[in-house]
């Protein structure tokens, strides 16, 4: 079978190494301006040359977005951009706004350029008219079926395709949206998007404005705007019957925690299913992992049935059941312990995991170290501590307690 390739989000260089840990095989960032995530989840130019040479060190692909819808002052910036964006040597642009396209074409031709799934590409004859503009791979709409999205694989061999399997689902179509304009002041169409569609709201009848509707028995909040998370784990055969080269995880503004564990648990899984076709089954424990992280309840989306907007209930909030405790920063051999940046409040005798790409390991924090060897009782966020740990854990992998 077919290995599709796992894609991650790399909000900065941290999650880039993150990614690269747990096993991705591409991932992608936002580069400074231009992307639509312009706030935090951008790298500079410096870290994604970086980024770019460590990630092909390891033959993993690095993909940088500019997919803003561009205003004509953007296009000069874009411009001065594209050269420095080519020094760093990421493997592919993803782009949404035809102009921006048009102009690296103009001036860069030999960049491979992806589509973004802003620019709601849903048929085969879009496809074939982006494959006309020299386009190599689409991010197709999210609002797609599966059947849809194999149709058009079957349509067009010659096109790369690339779909959403996990993560956050928007309320509007694909993304163009004007609530955080609205609300918030920034705009998700220039990149800005501050997620209002999440926030809690109360609805109030005109002539009752002290009597809003009660929606939940637990809450008198409601959350109409907002769907719950997408996660296509339990069906990645289907996914793969469709014929899609690269399966994308949503989430650039998320945390490495976030991506510490959809990483590893997607890499397992396809790993699994392209060795062992035959015999594969979800793993209930992939889907329990994919619980531990920030979620809203789960859905299949659009993949199998149109326009299925997921309704309200009670568990679109915030759920999320474990938080990062900290990160491995090296090993002392002689003292058989690890280093670790705390990430979040952390105690003698908390129950802390120690997330390994294949493997979760119970660490023991009975014994808390400082830097100088004595035992502390507690450690808070950016405190390096030492715990003991029998065999070395590779840098950069994340430990992580149960909440309160
Ligand atoms: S506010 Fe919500 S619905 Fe609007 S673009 Fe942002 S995530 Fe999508």
């Amino acid at each position: 079978m077919r290995r599709p390739e796992l894609l991650l989000p790399a909000g900065n260089l941290e999650k880039l190494r993150t990614a690269l840990l747990y096993g991705a095989d591409a991932v992608y960032v936002g580069v400074p301006g231009l992307s639509l995530r312009s706030t935090s989840a951008e790298m500079s130019l410096g870290d994604l040359a970086t980024g770019v040479s460590e990630a092909h060190g390891q033959r993993v692909k690095v993909y940088a977005a500019l997919n803003t819808f561009a205003r004509n002052t953007d296009l000069e910036q874009t411009r001065l951009l594209i050269p420095a964006l080519i020094e760093t040597g990421v493997d592919a642009l993803i782009l949404s706004d035809p102009g921006m396209i048009r102009l690296i074409r103009q001036i860069a031709p030999q960049l491979t350029l992806h589509l973004s799934t802003q620019a709601n590409t849903m048929n085969i004859e879009a496809v074939r008219f982006w494959q006309d503009q020299g386009i190599r791979r689409i991010i197709l709409a999210r609002e797609l079926t599966l059947r849809e999205v194999g149709e058009i694989s079957k349509a067009a061999p010659g096109m790369e395709l690339e779909i959403f399997i996990h993560g956050a689902m928007c309320m509007s179509y694909s993304g163009r949206c004007y609530l955080s304009a609205w609300r918030n002041r920034k705009s998700a169409n220039q990149g800005d998007c501050t997620q209002p569609c999440r926030w809690e709201y109360l609805l109030t009848e005109a002539t009752r404005p002290h009597d809003p509707l009660i929606l939940e028995e637990d809450e008198r909040f409601s959350y109409l705007l907002s769907s719950k998370d997408l996660c296509l784990i339990e069906y990645l055969p289907d996914v793969l019957a469709a014929g899609i080269t690269s399966v994308k995880i949503e989430g650039r503004m998320k945390s490495s925690y976030y991506v510490t564990v959809v990483t590893r648990t997607y890499r397992q899984a396809l790993d699994e299913l392209t060795s062992h076709k035959e015999v594969y089954h979800c793993n209930p424990q992939w889907l329990d992992e994919l619980k531990k992280i920030s979620h809203r309840g789960y859905t299949t989306g659009f993949a199998f049935s149109k326009e299925k907007i997921t309704e309200t209930s009670p568990e679109i909030k915030n759920i999320q059941t474990h938080e990062p405790a900290g990160i491995v920063l090296g090993y002392d051999d002689v003292h058989k312990r690890i280093l670790v940046e705390i990430r979040n409040y952390l105690k003698a005798g908390d129950v802390v995991e120690l997330l390994l790409p294949r493997d979760i390991v119970r660490v023991n924090t009975q014994r808390l170290f400082n830097n100088n060897g004595d035992v502390v009782l507690q450690a808070h966020a950016g405190n390096k501590i030492f715990l003991d740990l029998p065999c070395p854990a590779p840098q950069g992998a994340l430990l992580r307690k149960k909440m309160k």
